[in-house]
This record gives C-alpha cells, structure tokens and sequence, in this order.
C-alpha cells in the first residue's frame, strides 16, 4: 500500500469510528482479563450480558480461583464453549494468584503461562492496559486486513508481523479496534457491504465484491 492511502485509511478509519476501543464492559484489570478470555469466539454483547453477575459473585482472582465449577459454568453458560473456559478461568486465576502474587503478568510470555491465555488474548490485554505495543490479530483484523491489502499472510502470526511492519507502532492500538469495528459493521463475512463502504476507494478487493 503506497503512503498516500496508507494516510488515507488511517484518515477514513479515524472519521468512521472516532472512538475506537473495545466493546468489552471492564472497570479492573481483573474484569478486563476475564472478559477477554470470555470473548473467545463469542460476542462482546453476550460478554457483557454475563459479566455482571460474574464480577458480583467473583470481585477478584483470588475468588475466582476459589470458585466451584459447577457454578462458575452455570454463571457463563450463555458464551459459547462455557465448559473449557469455566476450567480455564479456575486454573488462570489460580496462577496468578500462586505464581505471580494476584497482580497480571506485564510480558505476554508470563501471561500465556495462563491456562485459556493465547498469544491473541495476551496481545490484548497487554495492549489494553498499556503495559505493551501490541496488534491483536483476531477473526475481523485478519480478514480486513487481507481484503485492504494491508497483509497476505496465511496464519493470525504471520498477519501480525506484517501489520506491525507495515505501521508505526502509535497506530497499533487503534488501528486494530478500527479493523474490528469495520469487519463487525461494513467489511463483513461472508459478504462485505461494499457499496456503503468509505474504504471502497482505496480496496483492492472492492471490485472483486461488487462483481460477484
Ligand atoms: S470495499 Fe469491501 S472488501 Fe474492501 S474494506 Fe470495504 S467492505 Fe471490505
């Protein structure tokens, strides 16, 4: 992508979504974490749905390492694949509470010792908490990017790096909830609203879209 619409983007990004952060409803680091983890292949609005109850019940790590699974996954039984991540979240908690003191580990490597904590929720919450530069690379960065042209890359990893070359550092962060936002809302799957979009101008695969 040469310069100029590599401004131009940015520019069209920042004018359609002037707010760009995450969906999720935190007020911790501790619900933050918990959230993330819960989003997996799910939705931020059923996220939000059940976090609620969740914190009202389990303020903290050290409750959440405590919790009973049967109740946990009654609490989360709406978010898809309830099972793992209520044994997820149980066995996380409990490494931050015995290993790293109840505080969330600042380097992705100690936070993906987590159980549930891959490199994409990792990337997130050190992003989201400013403890890192990161670019999160999930389902919608991945297949947006791809469309724009922005990366070729075939695995989240792969996208990732290409991304993180392609921009300074200070669009990280935003760029990758403007990502987000444009694949829930116009550059969709499977098809993308190509007409109403305001990157249309600058995609490479506009055409490919509208013709089909
Ligand atoms: S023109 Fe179509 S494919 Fe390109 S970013 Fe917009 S919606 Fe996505």
């Amino acid at each position: 992508m040469v310069i100029q619409n590599k401004r131009k983007l940015l520019n069209r990004l920042a004018k359609a979504y002037p707010n760009p952060s995450t969906e999720l409803l935190f007020t911790s680091p501790y619900e933050l974490v918990v959230a993330v983890m819960l989003s997996a292949q799910c939705t931020d609005k059923k996220v939000n749905q059940v976090t609620p109850a969740l914190f009202k019940r389990y303020p903290d790590f050290q409750s959440l390492a405590k919790a009973k699974l049967s109740e946990l996954q009654t609490l989360i039984k709406p978010i898809n694949y309830y099972l793992t991540k209520s044994k997820h979240l149980i066995a996380a908690a409990k490494v931050i509470t015995e290993q790293f003191g109840g505080k969330i580990p600042e380097t992705r490597e100690a936070l993906m010792k987590c159980p549930g904590i891959g490199q994409k929720t990792a990337n997130v919450v050190l992003g989201e908490l400013g403890h890192a530069k990161t670019f999160p690379v999930d389902t919608h960065v991945f297949r947006v990017s791809r469309r724009l042209g922005l990366a070729s890359g075939k695995t989240v990893q792969e996208v990732e790096e290409e991304l993180m070359q392609e921009f300074d550092a200070k669009y990280w962060h935003n760029l990758h909830h403007w990502l987000i936002l444009h694949g829930r809302r116009v550059c969709k799957a499977p098809r993308p609203l190509c007409r109403e979009c305001s990157l249309a101008e600058i995609c490479p695969s506009y055409l490919i879209f509208v013709e089909d």
